[in-house]
């Protein structure tokens, strides 16, 4: 039980929740929260599992950090690290343990994952079965992630919800329903003639779901607002999944939504993450971090896309890791990419990936930037904070 805690257990994370963590190499760096230091000469190992502070001289494994911070015994350390780590212990000193008080909105989340599924297997969801299988994504695939269907109707999910226990109030806190437009009225569905992605946290519980269209109807996506139990700029899609992968590659390819995600994973590409909106924010890119020393951005290379690269790639530059942009043919994206050419083909094109300041220079000579001195002038603003970014010390 122990070393399952310890396995399942992020020391990066745990740390960073107390001290601003840098990624240096295969080590982090930040200063010490034990001494209260503020060089950056406390330095946690992931792959090891070990911290050390090289002021002080204190160090130890996961268990050893809450114990020592926070001066718990041995099994409240683990616990406090199982509960971090999604892994449930049970606890005999307590008679009726408390509650956390967002369980009901977790609740209604697995409820809700749950319906869309068995929407996906029942009749109306042939439409959405044969959509996804059209794009290389078979029974596996939606199974791993848990893949669902909101058949077009108003109120077929909330009126089941409902029936079932489950109340308007958390409904709408989750944002799978939405207060009706007439009074009088029940709530109606947030979801509907969508595929479901859902969003789910580092153990596993969903905290959110998005939603795409089948045709070319907008907005394509349709994501759960912010919520007592989602962030959306601090989580990523995939990342549950994939830290493994992460880990192991010593890369993160970032792609721009659950779509290209789970493509990719069904092309065997396993080292992914998308972000819940178009750009990384600095949240999102330490967290990136903690897993990798390197990322490749693989977003389309329209203008949103090359805007949401650059934004992307700076945060990442910010967050101390080594940023790549990868350029698929034009018209391409990873998803389109990968299903017809298949998961190798995207190997190519990520060998190629360039320098993400080397791509800006790239993108500005190409647009004839360096044409003239007023063009110049604006090209190294641009180039500028990318810079700065990349030179940026803890
Ligand atoms: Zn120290």
């Amino acid at each position: 039980m122990i070393e399952e805690v310890r396995q399942r257990g992020d020391l990066v994370e745990l740390v960073g929740e107390h001290t601003r963590l840098k990624r240096a190499g295969r080590t982090f760096r930040g200063p010490c929260p034990l001494h209260g230091g503020e060089g950056p000469n406390f330095s946690v190992d992931p792959q090891k599992g070990f911290f050390h502070c090289f002021v002080c001289g204190e160090g130890g494994d996961i268990f050893a950090f809450p114990m020592k911070h926070l001066g718990m015994d041995f099994l409240d350390a683990v616990r406090y690290v199982a509960e971090r780590a999604g892994v449930e212990i049970p606890d005999p000193r307590e008679e009726a343990p408390q509650a956390d008080p967002n369980q009901p909105l977790y609740d209604a989340n697995a409820f809700a994952a749950d319906w869309y599924r068995r929407q996906l297997e029942s009749d109306t969801g042939r439409v959405a079965r044969d959509y996804l299988q059209k794009r290389g994504i078979g029974g596996d695939v939606v199974e791993r992630f848990r893949l669902g269907w909101a058949p077009e109707a108003w109120t077929a999910f909330g009126d089941v919800a409902r029936s079932q226990g489950i109340r308007n109030e958390q409904l709408l806190a989750v944002g799978l329903v939405k207060e009706p437009k007439q009074p009088g009225r029940e709530p109606y569905d947030a979801l509907r003639g969508r595929v479901i992605f859902p969003i789910e946290d580092l153990g596993g519980r969903v905290i959110a779901f998005g939603g795409r269209v089948l045709d070319d109807s907008v907005p394509k996506y349709l994501n759960s607002p912010d919520s007592p139990i989602y962030h959306k700029g601090q989580e990523l899609y995939g990342l549950g999944w994939s830290r493994g992968a992460i880990r192991r590659a010593e890369t993160a390819l970032v792609v721009e939504g659950y779509m290209d995600y789970v493509s990719l994973a069904a092309h065997g590409v396993p080292n992914v993450v998308a972000p819940l909106g178009t750009a990384l924010t600095p949240e999102q890119a330490e967290r990136i971090a903690r897993y990798a020393q390197r990322a490749i951005l693989l977003y389309d290379s329209d203008k949103a896309g090359l805007r949401a690269t650059f934004r992307s790639g700076d945060a990442l530059l910010r967050a101390g890791v080594e940023v790549l942009v990868a350029t698929l043919p034009k018209g391409e994206d990873p998803d389109s990419l990968v299903r017809s050419k298949g998961g190798e083909a995207l190997k190519k094109y990520l060998d190629d990936a360039v320098d993400v300041l080397e791509r800006k220079i790239q993108i500005l000579e190409l647009r004839d930037y360096f044409g003239s001195i007023s063009g110049t002038r604006r090209a190294i603003d641009a180039l500028i904070p990318t810079v700065r970014a990349a030179s940026d010390e803890v």
